[in-house]
C-alpha cells in the first residue's frame, strides 16, 4: 500500500488525546474535504508503496504501545486489515482513522469516525471538480451502520468537524439516521474547523459554549495547537 509518512507523535483528538503514539499515514482518499489538513494524502497524494512487514519494521523502531492507522483514507487499501492484524499480534492498541465512507471487516481497539459534512465539500478549490463526487461519496449510512455495530471494533467514538452553527443541525440530522450511536455508549466530538492556533482558539471559544448547551464532547486538535499544520507531527 502506498504510506505517506510513519512518524512518532502523540495522538491530537479524541478521547486518547496527548498518547505517544506511532502514526502510519496511508496515502490517497475517496473524498475531497475543503478543508483537508492532509492534502498530501488526499487532494495531491504522495507517499511510497510499503509492504505490511516493511511498515511493521519501522513500527517497531518505536516503543510506544499505541498505533494510529490514518489517512488519507486507510480503508482505500485492502493490506490495511493484515496491517492491523499483525499489529495486534504485537499487543499494539490499534486506532483506525477513517471518514466512515468505505468498510472493511477489519478488527481494531478503537475506530474513529469523522463523518464529512456539507462544510467540507469544495464548491471552490480546483473550480468545483471535485464537489459533485465528494458531495455524493461524503455520507453513507449502511457504511456506518456497520461501522456502528461490528463487534471486530472495541471501541468507537465519532468526530464532527463544526464551521457553523447550522452544522449542528445537520450532525443531528445525521444521527437521527443511525440508532446505534447513543451519546450514553459512544464519544461524540466536536471540532473546530482550523489549520492554525489562532483560527482554532477563536472558533474553539464559540463551539465550546456551543458543547455546554448542547451536551456534546469538545474536540481539541492538540498536534495544531502545538506544531501548526506541519507535516510528521
Ligand atoms: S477524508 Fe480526511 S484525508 Fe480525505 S480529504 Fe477529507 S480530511 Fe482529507
Amino acid at each position: 500500500m502506498i504510506i505517506s509518512e510513519i512518524f512518532l507523535s502523540i495522538q491530537g483528538e479524541g478521547q486518547w488525546l496527548g498518547m505517544p503514539s506511532v502514526f502510519i499515514r496511508t496515502s490517497g482518499c475517496n473524498l475531497r474535504c475543503r478543508w483537508c489538513d492532509t492534502p498530501y494524502a488526499s487532494w495531491n497524494p504522495q507517499g511510497t508503496e510499503m509492504s505490511v512487514q516493511a511498515i511493521l519494521d519501522q513500527v517497531a523502531r518505536h516503543s510506544v504501545e499505541h498505533v494510529v492507522i490514518t489517512g488519507g483514507e486507510p480503508l482505500i487499501h485492502a493490506e490495511v486489515v493484515e496491517l492491523a492484524a499483525q499489529l495486534k499480534l504485537q499487543q499494539k492498541y490499534i486506532t483506525l482513522e477513517t471518514a466512515g465512507t468505505l468498510w472493511r471487516d477489519i478488527s481494531v481497539d478503537l475506530a474513529s469516525i469523522s463523518p464529512k459534512l456539507s462544510n467540507s465539500t469544495p464548491h471552490d478549490r480546483q473550480g468545483g471538480t471535485f464537489a459533485k463526487a465528494h458531495e455524493s461519496t461524503r455520507i453513507d449510512i449502511p457504511t456506518m451502520t456497520q461501522f456502528a455495530r461490528s463487534t471486530a471494533i472495541k471501541n468507537r467514538q465519532w468526530k464532527f468537524v463544526i464551521c457553523r452553527p447550522e452544522d449542528i443541525t445537520e450532525m443531528e440530522v445525521l444521527l437521527a439516521q443511525l440508532p446505534e450511536i447513543t451519546r450514553q455508549q459512544d464519544n461524540i466530538f466536536l471540532m473546530p474547523e482550523g489549520i492554525d492556533a489562532a483560527e482554532l482558539q477563536k472558533k474553539g471559544v464559540w463551539l465550546a459554549e456551543l458543547c455546554k448547551t448542547r451536551g456534546y464532547r469538545f474536540g481539541a486538535r492538540l498536534h495544531i495547537s502545538l506544531y501548526g499544520n506541519q507535516r510528521g507531527v
